[in-house]
């Protein structure tokens, strides 16, 4: 079982002297810069010139200075860029500018853990990773609540690095909600996992099997969609609220015993063999290295798939449904 830490049991004390700088002013970056500013710690933004966040940044009331300024102020950088653009920033902005002692820091691991980023020995790399979208992180903050995080220390150089990453941890509000702690294997590797089997892909494909499986069969693209996609999120949050159990005990007993039954039959031994591949190429580095070069050339095959995506029946008729149900467009706030 995992070893969690709460609020009570962690300080401010290994970042009270120091400058955190937060790379990057996108989901998570808004959200970390402006708690730990709020939660009395020093900060700094470090972003491009010509980025459509450096005003926005500024106007939340940071300092915002280029990345290899902010590399050279501060004592621990925390990189917030996505994912793919982090390995070429760190290579011509920030590793210039690490001074031994220095704390490099991640919310997720694949950089570190794929070697596309290799830190020198004499820094520390730690991670703090909340387990939420930005604005969620950042809205909690405000509400005195927070959401649960992970940390993981990869090289501790100065024997504080866990002491700074519960701190950070703390400074973002993720002790409120408890702190988990993982590896940077672990971390990344479960996280592809769930996003390409469980949240993202496998949610994306079971929606739209089943949407196809029912227009095919005759029936009208609007009723299937309700069935197939729009009810998704009333069951979600049931599960979320109250796990499984909760879920069972609100819907029908019709739909309790068909989906028992017929669940295990729909994600059934094939399935599971497929989610086992799919770990597999996760764990031998096979799914990092085509992501990286798909990213090399300018995300041809994502691109495509999102424009293939786009045009499927499910997103031009859920497009009609949601536009008759105002409150759904409601933008996402971000702060
Ligand atoms: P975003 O895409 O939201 O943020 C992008 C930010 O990086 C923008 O401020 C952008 O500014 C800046 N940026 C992009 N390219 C460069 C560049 N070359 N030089 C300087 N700045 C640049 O990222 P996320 O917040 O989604 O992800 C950040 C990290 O957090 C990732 O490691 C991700 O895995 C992790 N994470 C994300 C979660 C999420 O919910 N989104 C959840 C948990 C972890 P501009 O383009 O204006 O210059
Ligand atoms: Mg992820
Ligand atoms: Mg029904």
């Amino acid at each position: 079982m995992a070893t969690i830490i709460y609020d009570n049991e962690t300080t401010f004390d290994a970042l009270k002297d120091k400058t955190i700088a937060i790379m990057g002013y996108g989901s998570q970056g808004h959200a970390h810069a402006r708690n730990l500013h709020e939660s009395g710690l020093n900060v700094i933004v470090g972003l491009r010139n010509g980025s459509s966040s450096w005003a926005k940044a500024e106007s939340d009331g940071l300092k915002v200075m280029t990345v290899a300024e902010a590399a050279k102020a501060a004592d621990v950088i925390m990189i917030l860029l996505p994912d793919e653009k982090q390995a070429s920033v760190y290579y011509s902005e920030i590793e210039p500018n690490l001074k031994p002692g220095n704390a490099l820091a991640f919310a997720h691991g694949f950089n570190i853990h794929y070697s596309q980023i290799v830190p020198p020995k004499n820094v520390d790399v730690f991670m703090a990773a909340p387990k939420g979208p930005g604005h969620i992180v950042r809205r909690t903050y405000t509400e005195g609540i927070g959401v649960p995080a992970l940390i993981a220390v990869y090289q501790d150089a100065t024997g504080n690095a866990r002491e700074i990453a519960l701190s950070y941890a703390k400074g973002i509000g993720a002790t409120r909600a408890g702190v988990y702690e993982t590896t940077f294997r672990e971390e990344t590797e479960t996280d592809l996992f769930g996003e390409q089997v469980d949240l993202c892909g496998g949610l994306a494909s079971l929606i739209k099997t089943a949407f196809e499986t029912l227009v095919e069969a005759g029936y009208q693209p609007e009723m299937a969609y309700f069935e197939t996609c729009h009810e998704v999120k009333l069951i979600v949050d049931l599960i979320y609220e109250g796990g499984l159990e909760r879920m069972w005990h609100s819907v029908s007993n019709t739909a309790e015993y068909g989906g028992m039954t017929v669940g295990p039959r729909i994600i059934n031994d094939e399935s599971r063999k497929a989610m086992q591949e799919a770990l597999k190429r996760i764990q031998n580095g096979e799914f990092a290295k085509e992501f990286v070069l798909e990213g090399m050339v300018n995300h041809p095959v994502l691109k495509a798939m999102e424009r293939q995506e786009k045009e499927h029946q499910l997103e031009v008729v859920g497009k009609q449904i949601r536009a008759n149900i105002p409150w759904l467009n409601k933008k996402i706030d971000d702060d």
